[in-house]
């Protein structure tokens, strides 16, 4: 049992055996287009048109995908969502926060608003792994932080404006596993932040931001004030350079292309809409297959939390997961491994818009086989 030495017949492999939840899998035709750039973009300076207009492709295409309502920017710079949680401490919370906190991602952000000396301490609004709570309306708070899709846990929740909240309270939103896959409206959100290895199948090390009038002049009024900023973790730097298609220090281009390439390609299928349905078709194929398994069931109870991105299935405690993983790993079919401090006997399969639903039935019928072979 503990020897992952199952070979699964060929013909029921996926097409592509990356299921990793980020970085996630990049589609081999965006390779082929980076690699065909030649001596033309790669090596080139970020400040000159090549560079500059596929950012300005990024932010004109995240415009189109969101559907922006008028005033909204995107904004981007290095260092990924991580780095946007500590800009946000400078730059969004003025005062206080709220957060709610139901996974590792989701407990980042609330670390790092609490560790900020210049920051009141926030209110945690916590639940336990596999569910989500809700935002609340609170006189004390002038953010509101929640998280659109923790991928630890595989859970989505709804993004919608507290009951109640004033104009001068923002809701600011990681997005970084659900932006591209999962449907959102923007008029519920101020800044919806993510980084580009999710959904859309690039590389990491970049933040966006999709911000609005509100949060614009939030990030304005503070940068006007007497707080202290780290040049590098400064959002008035990072609005200025990205209103000129730029970054504030060199960014990795590849990076940046890859982006730009999954973002045209998913405006291509239809936009978000079009691109969340193949996500919604993904997950119904694998939550549905776990909710017929006799040994297999979604670790999300309530079907309307379960991600249709990352999903999470837990297995019956005669089935050894981990033993499942490797075994699909032996078999080319890599990272279906639960994250890690969730401690379940559990997989964790990345439906992102890259991923074929054809591969995810696929990898269903390979669990199927290795649980036959046992
Ligand atoms: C992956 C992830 C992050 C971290 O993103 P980095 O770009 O690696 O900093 C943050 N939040 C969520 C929800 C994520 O899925």
């Amino acid at each position: 049992m503990a020897d992952a030495d199952v070979r699964i017949p060929t013909e029921l492999l996926p097409k592509d055996g990356r299921f990793n939840s980020g970085p996630s899998k990049v589609r081999p035709a965006t390779v082929e287009a980076l690699a065909a750039t030649g001596r033309s973009y790669l090596g080139t300076s970020h400040r000159r048109t090549g560079v500059r207009s596929t950012v300005a492709r990024v932010r004109e295409g995240l415009r189109d995908l969101f559907s922006l309502p008028d005033g909204y920017e995107v904004l981007l710079g290095n260092g990924g969502s991580s780095l946007f949680w500590d800009a946000a401490t400078f730059g969004l919370i003025d005062d206080r926060s709220q957060h709610l906190v139901f996974g590792e991602f989701s407990a980042k952000f609330a670390q790092a608003a609490a560790a900020a000396p210049h920051l009141a301490e926030p209110e945690v609004i916590e639940t336990e792994p596999g569910t989500h709570p809700t935002l609340r309306y609170s006189a004390e708070v002038d953010v509101y932080a929640a998280t659109h899709n923790e991928t630890s846990t595989g859970v989505v929740m709804p993004i919608e404006r507290p009951a109640g909240a004033t104009g001068r309270q923002l809701v600011v939103v990681d997005g970084t596993s659900a932006a591209g896959g999962v449907r959102v409206d923007p008029t519920q959100f101020d800044a919806y932040y993510f980084a580009p290895q999710k959904c859309f199948a690039g590389d990491g090390g970049l933040w966006l931001a999709l911000c609005s009038p509100a949060a614009i002049e939030r990030i304005a009024t503070i940068g006007v004030s007497d707080r202290w900023t780290p040049a590098i973790l400064s959002l008035p730097i990072a609005l200025e350079n990205s209103r000129l298609d730029q970054t504030y220090n060199t960014p990795a281009l590849a990076t940046i292309f890859m982006l730009a390439d999954q973002v045209d390609w998913m405006l291509g299928l239809g936009g978000l809409d079009a691109v969340a349905a193949r996500c919604d078709a993904s997950a119904a194929i694998l939550y549905g297959w776990a909710d017929a398994h006799p040994l297999a069931r979604p670790f999300v109870a309530a079907p309307a939390e379960r991600s249709p991105v990352t999903g999470t299935i837990d297995f019956d405690d005669s089935v050894d997961a981990a033993w499942l993983a490797a075994s699909l790993r032996a078999n080319g079919i890599v990272d279906t491994e639960p994250y890690r401090k969730l401690g379940r006997n559990q997989l964790r399969i990345a439906m992102f818009p890259a991923i074929d639903p054809e591969d995810v039935a696929a990898v269903t019928r390979c669990v199927d086989f290795l649980l036959d072979a046992r």
